[in-house]
């Protein structure tokens, strides 16, 4: 699976937060769904696809080598490394382990545990074919409204057909996505893209998967949980 020929691919999987929103417990990217922690699927549905060359994973600073360890299965095609205080700075320091010989490079939330391989294959396939930087979106089901800054008041609502909800794996040319990581003067943006649009640079869309939903909330593990076994249940074999 390690290729290091010039124009392959390699993924990096932010997966240093601590995912509060889920609730006490180990770390997001450490529970499990159907008995596989999050992150191990999340590596697997990129390896998967056959494309990916190398990954690498930035984990809590004070959790790497469990990680490693977690992740042995994927021998040397998965690098570990110790992620930052944000995942924008997550990201950077596993871009820096990335070796030069890559040439497009996807961004994965390894909270889209089940994110089906066709999708990050297609964000490759569109990178390669010329969009520097690739986005996988659905489009928005409920009415949004903005409100003011006390969160009481509703002070408009947003035409929702021109509105897209972001999914991950983000592709990109190399080159872009170091340059738009060199130029960003904060440490907030939630998604890769968010740093090429800084740079006044186009982003181009391609469907996404209603699967690649990221696990944020204890509902989304359920779901998650009845989306796996689904999956097992069509994996077996017929009497
Ligand atoms: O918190 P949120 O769901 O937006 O996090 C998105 C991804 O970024 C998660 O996979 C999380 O583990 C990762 N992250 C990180 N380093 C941080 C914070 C979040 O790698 N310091």
């Amino acid at each position: 699976m390690m290729s290091t020929s010039r124009g392959g691919t390699a993924a990096i999987v932010p997966a240093a937060g601590r995912g509060e929103r889920l609730g006490p417990g180990a770390p997001k990217a450490l529970r499990s769904i159907g008995g596989i922690p999050i992150l191990v699927h999340a590596v697997r549905s990129l390896v998967s696809s056959g494309r990916i060359g190398l990954v690498v994973v930035a984990a809590p600073p004070n959790g790497v080598d469990g990680v490693r360890e977690l992740l042995c299965e994927f021998g040397e095609s998965v690098h570990v490394v110790p992620g930052g205080d944000t995942r924008q700075r997550s990201v950077a320091l596993a871009l820096d382990a990335i070796p030069e010989t890559y040439e497009i490079i996807l961004v994965h939330d390894a909270a889209r545990a089940l994110t089906p391989p066709s999708l990050v294959t297609a964000v490759i396939d569109a990178v390669a074919t010329g969009s520097d930087a690739v986005i996988p979106v659905l489009p928005v089901a409920d009415t949004i409204k903005a409100v003011d800054s006390s969160g009481t008041t509703v002070t408009a609502t947003v035409d929702r057909s021109t509105l897209r909800a972001v999914q991950t794996p983000q592709g990109f040319r190399r080159s872009l996505l170091i340059k738009a990581h060199a130029a960003a003067t904060a440490m907030d943006t939630t998604d890769d893209a968010g740093l090429v649009e800084r740079l006044g640079l186009p982003v181009t869309v391609i469907p996404g998967h209603t699967e690649a939903f990221k696990v944020t909330t204890p509902f989304d593990l359920l779901l998650a949980e009845a989306v796996w076994s689904e999956r097992d249940k069509a994996a077996e074999p017929h009497a």
